[in-house]
């Protein structure tokens, strides 16, 4: 813990006064010390009280190439100086555009708005109104962003989640609109038999699946393909929507996830590390289902419009950001999430205590579990296993690396077999 004569604990004591809880976002309220960041480059964060950190969280995923990564700083100057945002449109935006589209075949048009949450709804939206079915089905404990939506069944618990084959839709605060939760499906992960049968009961309703394919929350595990492909038929055969959620995910392959399964979804959120550190969120598609935002049943476009959507400071920022992030980048970077996993799980091993690693290409998950957990049931953690998970990320934050708090962790280019190596040492 800072100490409480340390500028971080002083500014946190400070922060009480005028922020809910000291702070903006709920996600860095975690049992930790609140530290506050004074600058950082590459891979590396100073803290207000001097004290320098290897960050494997980077901004919960979204800094691809660290901290003050050169070609970003420049271009971003640069684009301040001629302006930041005008009631007309940018060239850049189109550049950008032109450039994510570039990298997926499902991507045949695409919307930039302000963040991941934006980018999930927008997709949901879409779904209703290409549709004009209600419902959506989405993974039991998948985070897809904080609206009330997205948050049902995010963090069910054994006291409400029902039973195993027929998960219940748990809304995360009291006082969510009943027809809302009513109107989400849940499905387990991984779990394609059960997922089709409760599938199979809402078939002229559901607008949309939305699957993350590799939540962070629900396990880290990738989707087999056999739920993936299973899901796009389903979707088909039923005219309703795919959605992927590749908020996180798009870091994994040059066309993000959906590349690894070859599937094509008929919608894509994007969020993240496309923003090259500034706020962003897209949703791209193919062309029938985007139509929407153009033209509506009722000759009312579907409407979705920010201030800031498609910001050029933000679209300069994501357009540099990928334009360094091509299949070798791509590659050397998952090169090192294997090297990272491999030597975690090879040290709990020697060690020999239950604890496992999941994910793949630059993302991993240390869980307090011999075996890798399949499911949100099986990743669950009762609150004496939290409270361990909590005073390892605290420990590593002690001994100077930064994680992700359920002690995950996103790479960045910056980033060397060193880091690695350190990270274990520590551990
Ligand atoms: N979807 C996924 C899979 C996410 O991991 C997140 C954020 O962590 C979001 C959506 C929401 O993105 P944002 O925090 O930019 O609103």
């Amino acid at each position: 813990m800072p100490d409480a004569a340390s500028r971080s604990a002083r500014l946190f004591a400070r922060a009480q006064e005028f922020l809910p809880g000291g702070v903006s976002r709920n996600t860095l309220l975690y049992d930790g010390p609140m530290l506050y960041a004074s600058y950082a480059k590459g891979c590396r964060v100073v803290d207000v009280d001097g004290r320098e950190r290897i960050d494997f969280a980077n901004n919960v995923a979204s800094h691809i190439h660290g901290h003050a990564y050169p070609p970003i700083v420049e271009a971003v100057s640069e684009q301040i100086g001629r302006g930041t945002g005008f009631t007309m449109a940018t060239e850049i935006e189109i550049d950008f555009a032109e450039l994510l589209c570039g990298r997926s075949d499902s991507f045949d048009k695409i919307r930039f708005v302000n963040s991941g949450t934006e980018a999930v709804m927008a997709g949901m939206k879409a779904a209703r109104a290409y549709t004009g079915r209600s419902k959506i089905a989405k993974v039991e404990g998948g985070y897809h962003g904080a609206y009330d939506y997205a948050e049902v069944s995010q963090a069910p618990s054994p006291e409400n989640w029902g039973a195993a084959d027929c998960p219940a839709a748990v809304p995360l605060a009291k006082g969510t609109p009943r027809g809302l939760v009513d109107d989400t499906i849940v499905i387990p992960y991984n779990d394609t038999e059960v997922a089709l049968k409760i599938l199979n009961r809402h078939a002229h309703e559901i607008a949309a699946v939305v699957i993350d394919p590799l939540p962070h929350r629900v396990c880290m595990v990738p989707a087999s393909g056999n739920f993936v492909n299973a899901l796009r038929r389903w979707t088909i055969e039923n005219h309703a929507l795919l959605i992927f959620d590749e908020v996180i995910t798009f870091r994994s392959e040059v066309g993000g996830m959906q590349a690894h399964y070859e599937v094509r979804p008929d919608l894509t959120a994007m969020g993240k590390m496309i923003g090259g550190g500034f706020p962003v969120g897209a949703l791209a598609g193919v062309n029938d289902v985007m139509q929407v935002f153009v033209s509506g049943e009722y000759g009312v476009p579907l409407p979705l419009s920010g201030t800031f959507s498609a910001n050029p400071v933000t679209m300069t920022a994501g357009y540099t950001a990928l334009r360094y992030f091509g299949p070798s980048e791509v590659a050397k970077l998952n090169e090192l999430g294997d090297y990272a996993r491999k030597n975690l799980t090879e040290l709990f091993r020697t060690l020999d205590i239950p604890v496992c690693v999941t994910g793949i290409g630059s993302l991993f998950r240390v869980h307090l579990k011999p075996e890798p957990p399949k499911n949100f049931r099986e990743t669950f953690q009762a609150p004496a296993e939290k409270a361990v998970v909590g005073a390892i990320v605290r420990s590593l934050y002690e001994e100077g690396f930064m994680m992700i708090h359920t002690c995950s962790a996103a790479l960045s280019t910056p980033m060397t077999r060193l880091e690695i190596d350190m990270l274990v040492d520590a551990l």
